[in-house]
């Protein structure tokens, strides 16, 4: 699955290759990590025994600044996984022109098996074990799927007492008490939240009330799902790995929010009523559908089933290669991950500008900052898709691929040096 993954990125940076006027040198860079470890994490578990996890952290690239990146924890993931996701990176950080590069982490391990002390342990572990690697010029770690503000301030804490210094913008999703900003914790749904209502004119504009879809209701989806309900979207069917519910009508989200959080799934909902199986959700009647679990979750067995106009994806990679060319036949709009789901990133930098110069930007200025950003940035891509009559994604990547091959040039080219570097 996860070579799987790789393969199709590179795909994807072949198809942009194409549509762009990007140099061999550019390309020949991109085609493999910049670094790549491999960590064991040994941890005292509870009833005293020890177990080792392995973990990863993968710097691709960092022609345009320090890499960043999540950090992951899930029994799937592998080299391969958190190498395609730092490749995701390096596109995501160049599209949104932020001055970073791209890179990941992630631990191996199934965190629902684990108590609080483990993970705290597992987190400062894994920590303890890149820390050589890590740093605010270097590589910047962030929250990802099954981590969040609570690790993030572990991991901090952690390398501030490794460096013997406090160094807050070494990770960014920290809680607000210890260097965190107002709005990182709903930055990717806000985000998306401004890339669908500034494509909204162009994809649902004879809609008053757009039914939108969710798989995935953890820190992206359901808080998604919250700012669309309360912005006139009806979010008829939201799922997450326990189950799916749906109604028709439209779904109380606070209500399923306070069950999720009550009883930790969404089985056995206070409203509308569970799918039986929670994979017809991808096949619903619905006008946006938001992928916003795991990879690979549009694959060339359904994609035909999707009914949607447009895909949002809020997960990385949730639409493998060969359901692109199907939805695309079937003129269905994606929005690309690297794009829909930057918001994350760009508060994460104003996260690391904060740490860096000892300051505080209330809610207001990270808002207004972040939909500017956003706005621009998915107005740049749709117009470079229509001038050069090319999918949202094909455009995003030739955007993130010229930056990229800007960056490389300005550090050195065949060009130059055959030239005699006059
Ligand atoms: P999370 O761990 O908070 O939530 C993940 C959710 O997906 C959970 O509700 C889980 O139950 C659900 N899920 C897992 N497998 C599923 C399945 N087969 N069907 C339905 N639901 C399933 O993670 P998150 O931070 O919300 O991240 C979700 C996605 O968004 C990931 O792809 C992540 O890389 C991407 N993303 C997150 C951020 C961020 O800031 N958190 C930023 C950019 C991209």
């Amino acid at each position: 699955m996860s070579d799987d993954l790789l393969r199709d990125a590179g795909r994807r940076l072949d198809a942009a290759c194409e549509l762009s006027d990007v140099s061999d040198e550019t390309l020949t860079r991109l085609r493999q990590p910049a670094s790549s470890l491999k960590v064991s994490v040994p941890v005292r578990m509870d009833d005293g025994s020890l177990r080792i996890f392995p973990g990863y952290r993968v710097r691709y690239d960092s022609t345009r600044g320090p890499a960043k990146g999540g950090i992951r924890y899930h029994p799937r993931v592998d080299v391969d996984e958190v190498t395609t996701l730092a490749f995701w990176m390096t596109f995501k950080t160049a599209l949104m022109d932020l001055p970073f590069g791209g890179g990941k982490g992630g631990v191996t391990v199934d965190p629902k098996g684990l108590s609080m002390a483990e993970l705290e342990r597992l987190s400062r572990g894994y920590v303890a074990a890149v820390a050589d690697t890590i740093g605010p010029d270097v590589d910047v770690p962030a929250p990802d799927v099954a981590t969040n503000e609570l690790v993030m301030g572990w991991m901090a804490d952690e390398y501030a007492k490794i460096r013997r210094q406090s160094v807050p913008a070494v990770i960014t999703g920290k809680p607000l008490a210890v260097g965190g900003s107002h709005g990182r914790s709903t930055a990717t749904s806000d985000g998306a939240f401004h890339v669908l209502h500034t494509l909204r004119e162009q994809l649902l504009a004879d809609m008053e009330s757009p039914r939108a879809a969710i798989q995935g209701f953890g820190n992206a989806g359901a808080n998604l799902a919250s700012a669309l309900s309360d912005h006139g979207y009806r979010v008829v069917a939201v799922s997450d790995s326990s189950a799916a519910v749906h109604d028709p009508g439209g779904l109380n989200i606070e209500r399923l929010r306070e069950h999720k959080n009550q009883t930790g799934a969404l089985t056995a909902p206070p409203v509308g009523e569970e799918l039986t199986d929670p994979d017809d959700l991808m096949g619903l009647e619905v006008d946006v559908l938001i992928p916003a679990a795991l990879e690979g979750a549009i694959h060339e067995a359904n994609a035909e089933q999707v009914k949607a106009r447009v895909v949002l994806e809020v997960a990385n990679g949730p639409v493998t290669s060969a359901a692109d060319q199907i939805l695309d036949d079937l003129g269905v709009v994606v929005v690309p991950d690297i794009l829909a789901n930057a918001g994350g990133v760009t508060v994460s930098w104003f996260e690391w500008i904060q740490n860096r110069q000892g300051d505080r930007w209330d809610p207001d200025t990270v808002n207004t900052r972040l939909e500017a950003r956003m706005v621009k940035e998915t107005r740049n891509v749709a117009q470079v898709a229509e001038e050069r009559d090319v999918p949202l994604r094909s455009a995003a990547y030739v955007v993130a691929l010229e930056r990229l091959s800007e960056a490389m040039d300005a550090t050195g080219t065949a060009a130059i040096f055959s030239d005699g570097g006059g």
